[in-house]
C-alpha cells in the first residue's frame, strides 16, 4: 500500500476548475516531484492533501486513513507537514523559536533536543544564527527554517512546495543539496518545482502537470530523457 494514494482529484475555485482528476501515488521513502509550467495546478493539489483547499471530489488515502476524516489543523498530528511557497516563517521569531514551531504537536522533549542538534548538524549556518530574528535571514536560510522547523514535525510525508522559488542559482544548489540529505535521512517527500531539471535529478520518480491533467508520469530518469520533458520544461 502507497503512503499517499490519491485518486481522481477535482478541485475548483468557483467555477474555475483548477485540477482535473488526477490519480498519482507516493510510496514510503520516495522522493517524488511534481512539475510544470504556472497554473498548472500544482501548489492547489499541495493545498488539497493538507486540507487548506477543499476538493470537488475524488479521494486522498494517506497512511491508510480517509484524508477528508483529518481536520485541517490536525494533519500535522497525523505526518503531512508542507513547507508552503513563500516559507510562511515568523519573521519576529528568532530562528530557534521557528524551528521549535515545528515540534508544538509533540511532548517528547527530549527527543525534540537531539532532533534539533541534529538539524543544525545538517544546517550549521542555522546554529550560527539560532537567536538572530528569521526575518532579516537571506531567502535560502528562511527556506532552510521552513525545511528543519517541517522536520522537527517528524512528517511522514513532507510537501515542498517551489524551494528554489526566487533564490539566486548558487543557493538553489545548495537547497537541492539539503533535500538529497533530508531524503538520505529516510524522509519521505513530494516536491513541487519549476526548475524541472534538478527536481528530477534528485528524485526517483515524477509526474508533469499540465493545465489541472497529469499527462505524464514515471521513473525521473526516463523523464529527463522524454522528449516532451525536454522540449517543454528541460529548454531544449
Ligand atoms: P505556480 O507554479 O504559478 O504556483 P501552480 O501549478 O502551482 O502554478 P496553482 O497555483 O495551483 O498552479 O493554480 C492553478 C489554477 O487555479 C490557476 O489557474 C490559478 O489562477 C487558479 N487559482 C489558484 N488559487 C486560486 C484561488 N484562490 N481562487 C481562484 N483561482 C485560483
Amino acid at each position: 500500500m502507497s503512503l499517499l494514494d490519491v485518486k481522481n482529484l477535482q478541485v475548483a475555485y468557483g467555477g474555475i476548475q483548477a485540477v482535473k482528476g488526477i490519480d498519482f501515488h507516493i510510496d514510503q521513502g520516495e522522493l517524488v516531484t511534481l512539475i510544470g509550467a504556472n497554473g498548472a495546478g500544482k501548489t492547489t493539489t499541495l493545498k488539497t492533501l493538507v486540507g487548506m483547499v477543499k476538493k470537488a471530489s475524488g479521494s486522498i488515502q494517506f497512511d491508510g486513513k480517509d484524508a477528508a476524516s483529518i481536520h485541517s489543523h490536525d494533519f500535522v498530528r497525523h505526518g503531512l507537514a508542507m513547507v508552503p511557497e513563500g516559507r510562511g516563517i515568523f519573521p519576529k521569531l528568532t530562528v530557534e523559536e521557528n524551528l521549535l514551531m515545528g515540534a508544538y504537536a509533540r511532548n517528547d522533549t527530549a527527543q525534540i533536543q537531539d532532533e534539533l542538534v541534529r538539524i543544525y548538524d545538517l544546517f550549521p549556518r542555522l546554529k550560527e544564527r539560532c537567536r538572530q530574528l528569521a526575518g532579516t535571514l537571506s531567502g535560502g536560510e528562511q527556506q532552510m527554517v521552513a525545511m528543519g522547523r517541517a522536520m522537527l514535525s517528524k512528517p511522514k510525508l513532507l510537501l515542498l512546495d517551489e524551494p528554489s522559488m526566487g533564490l539566486a542559482p548558487i543557493i538553489v544548489q545548495k537547497i537541492f543539496e539539503i533535500i538529497q540529505m533530508v531524503a538520505a535521512e529516510g524522509v519521505t517527500m513530494l516536491l513541487v518545482e519549476q526548475n524541472a531539471r534538478l527536481a528530477l535529478e534528485v528524485s526517483q520518480r515524477g509526474y508533469v502537470m499540465e493545465s489541472g491533467k497529469i499527462t505524464l508520469g514515471g521513473d525521473a530518469r526516463a523523464l529527463l530523457d522524454d522528449e516532451r520533458v525536454r522540449n517543454a520544461y528541460l529548454g531544449e
